[in-house]
């Protein structure tokens, strides 16, 4: 049961958690290549902080975290924190979104440290356009990033994939048989209008429906059933060895049993990708409020969740900052 209920009767579970807004890449629908302005470490929140806000959040209804970002694996010692995240009562399921360039090194660490489950950003499997696309990205890295968090156990392992016009959607069904020889699930996402650079990228939008097609044309497609709170539409193919699932936030939108807060790194809770409309935790938090104020403050605004994105239908970008800045 949840306390976190909005307007419209829906009940939020799901946190996703930006631990930095920095990050080592620069995937060019994501980020400009000169980086966006990023927070002092000062305004960012500590690994307190952020364990206070999450067992506050837990205690009203979160079961599952997402640590994200930016890069969440740039960020200093992000093992201590999901080992502090996994001492909250009642324990949230604990994932993390990450683009893998340190992940080989870390995946076992993060297994010890509670962690449940990974999911890797790929957004194509030839070195070079994965290095253009990433600006500056190895791919060498991201394979051997899952094939070590495989071995650590962290499961499940889902590979997520912006698919982009004229980029990469040639290689959707190489990525599928790569998923598969590995026992991995694709999740293949539409670009979202998002910030300066998301915007920009919108003449690369490819349509899930789109992208079923491209996949169909090769396998018989076996629809799962949806899953409230999923963003994902998912499938099965070739008798159950391949898994996928399309995000489509721009043509299917999901909203109306969207589950989600986002929490960024400076401790804004925020409410939708696709509105500004939020508040600040951070000034609460040290200006010494006690559990029972900030509950109230969070109770209060997550009433107002928006009904849902207008990416679909919004002339200009929706949101003046990036996925980075919001914890994608
Ligand atoms: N750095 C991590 C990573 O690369 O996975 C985590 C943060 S990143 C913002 C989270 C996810 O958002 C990635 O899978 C990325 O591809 C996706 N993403 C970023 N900008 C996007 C956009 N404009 N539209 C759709 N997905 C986007």
């Amino acid at each position: 049961m949840s306390f976190l209920v909005d307007r419209f009767s829906r009940s939020m579970s799901y946190l996703r958690l930006s631990v930095t807004d920095r990050c080592d890449m620069r995937c060019l629908y994501c980020m400009p290549v000169e980086g966006e302005p990023h927070e002092s470490r000062s305004e960012v929140l500590t690994f307190e902080e952020i364990r206070r806000l999450a067992g506050i959040l837990c205690g009203l209804g979160i079961r599952q975290i997402r640590l994200t970002g930016g890069e969440p694996l740039i960020r200093s010692h992000v093992p201590d924190l999901v080992r502090m995240l996994a001492g909250i009562d009642p324990l949230p399921e604990l994932s993390l979104t990450t683009n893998a360039s340190r992940l080989s090194r870390m995946a076992a660490m993060l297994r010890a440290a509670g962690l449940a489950r990974i999911n890797i950003s790929l957004d194509s499997l030839d070195p070079e356009k994965f290095h253009r696309i990433t600006r500056g990205g190895r791919l060498s890295d991201v394979l051997d990033g899952i094939d070590r968090a495989l071995e650590a156990g962290l499961a499940p392992v889902k590979l997520n994939t912006v698919v982009l016009r004229g980029v990469n959607e040639g290689e959707i069904l190489d990525l599928i048989e790569f998923a598969g020889s590995k026992g991995v699930e694709n999740r293949f996402l539409e670009v979202m209008p998002l910030g300066a650079v998301g915007y920009e990228n919108r003449a690369g939008f490819v349509p899930a429906e789109e992208i079923r097609g491209i996949i169909s044309r090769k396998y018989r497609l076996e629809p799962l059933p949806f899953r409230d709170g999923s963003t994902a539409r998912e499938f099965r193919a070739d008798g159950g060895r391949l898994r996928f699932g399309i995000i489509s936030p721009v043509s299917e939108r999901f909203c109306a049993t969207c589950n989600r807060l986002r929490l960024s790194a400076r401790g804004r809770l925020q409410l939708c990708l696709g509105h500004e409309d939020g508040v600040d935790l951070r000034p609460p938090l040290r200006e010494g409020w006690s559990d029972d104020a900030i509950t109230d403050l969070i109770l209060r605004t997550v009433r107002e969740k928006p009904a849902g994105n207008h990416f679909a239908t919004d002339p200009e970008p929706v949101f003046q900052i990036a996925m980075s800045g919001i914890g994608g």
